[in-house]
């Protein structure tokens, strides 16, 4: 299917929202664009795609998403470029985790020219709410979920294939403060921690409220079967800067998100001949280097906030400080070249950007 056989249906909205939005006091992810995407799958096909206006969605009360979790979502960005264009963020990655994370969940896999199309047109008929206050963008979050109306276990034989938007300013403002889970478990091997799955984020709700009780932010994930290896950071993949170095845990097991912006950075400082390390990372060494003052950076990676440095990393009963933000230089350009190349004020020489 090329783009140009993609029709969609549209109806535009009669009066669009985007003068009532406080830009200064924008409360992440609560207010939504003027227009959603919305195609259904059934009979064994994915039907005509519509974007309509911004509403309400009826639901059968045994709908199955609800029962039994086939729900699956993604997360990216378009941004205001200073010539004036739209950009979205490497969609085609987007796509293609889409597609694996349906497979895991066995739903059926949206077409990736589907899914980009959707995206684009979306985003150009509501294009006035993409922003160029700094630090501001349009988070745009395609979902798929089971329709059956049975209160019965089995893949589901219709679902919704949706895309809402919703602008966004600055997701953390404060370097953040985690701390290292050993008893609660993200993902197993074998499990579903690679595809995002609705339910990996409601079961990591209980175990980072603990956290947030003691004053920290968010979890650092260990491994399910010992607890010796980290894994990754809240929704963020995590990142360690030790003797200039960069490692990253290994994602070859199927327990970690595979990120696109974890992606992204380690190909930035590739590029720039920084060493980049992915492979198993023990606790015990990221304590270790954190106690005698040879970890040098420490940052959680993904879409919301791009690079989240952290100030503080909590293990057992202490908190390990790390160096102040200023001194962290490499983290700090890849953080600038990275929004300055989704805002176009320097060459996209990754060819990243996808102009809508
Ligand atoms: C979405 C997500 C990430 C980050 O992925 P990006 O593509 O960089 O946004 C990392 N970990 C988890 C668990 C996630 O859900």
């Amino acid at each position: 299917m090329s783009v140009s056989t993609i029709n969609f249906s549209i109806q535009k909205a009669e009066n669009s929202k985007v003068n009532a939005v406080e830009w200064d006091n924008l409360p992440f992810g609560k207010v939504f664009s003027d227009h959603m995407f919305l195609m259904e799958y059934a009979d064994g096909e994915w039907k005509q795609g519509a974007i309509m206006p911004f509403q309400n969605i009826s639901m059968h009360p045994a709908m199955s998403a609800i029962h039994y979790g086939q729900s699956i979502f993604e997360g990216l960005k378009a941004y205001r470029t200073d010539n004036n264009e739209v950009n979205i963020f490497r969609p085609d990655m987007n796509a293609k985790r889409f597609a694996e994370s349906a497979k895991r969940m066995c739903m059926p896999e949206v077409p990736e020219e589907i899914f980009m199309e959707a995206i684009r047109k979306l985003v150009e008929i509501d294009s006035n709410w993409v922003t160029n206050r700094p630090g501001y963008s349009l988070y745009i979050r395609p979902y798929l979920f089971a329709t059956d109306e049975l209160v019965g276990i089995k893949p589901s034989d219709k679902y919704k294939f949706m895309i809402i938007t919703s602008p966004v300013g600055m997701y953390y403002s404060e370097p953040v403060r985690v701390k290292i889970e050993e008893h609660y478990t993200r993902a197993a091997i074998g499990g579903v921690g690679r595809a995002k799955a609705a339910g990996n984020y409601g079961a990591s709700l209980y175990p980072a409220k603990q956290c947030q009780i003691e004053g920290f932010h968010q979890l650092v994930w260990t491994d399910a079967k010992e607890h010796k290896y980290i894994e990754e950071s809240g929704t963020m993949n995590i990142v360690f800067q030790i003797g200039g170095r960069l490692i990253s845990p290994t994602e070859d097991a199927d327990t970690i998100l595979r990120g696109i912006t974890k992606r992204s950075v380690l190909e930035v400082a590739k590029k720039w001949g920084v060493e980049v390390e992915e492979r198993k990372v023990l606790v015990e060494e990221i304590v270790t280097a954190a106690k005698n003052g040879t970890l040098e950076d420490a940052f959680g990676a993904g879409t919301a906030a791009t690079i989240a440095q952290i100030a503080i990393i909590g293990y057992r009963d202490e908190r390990l400080e790390l160096p102040p933000l200023e001194g962290r230089t490499l983290s700090n350009k890849i953080k600038a070249y990275m929004d300055d190349m989704k805002t176009g004020r320097i060459d996209d020489e990754f060819g990243w950007n996808y102009k809508v």
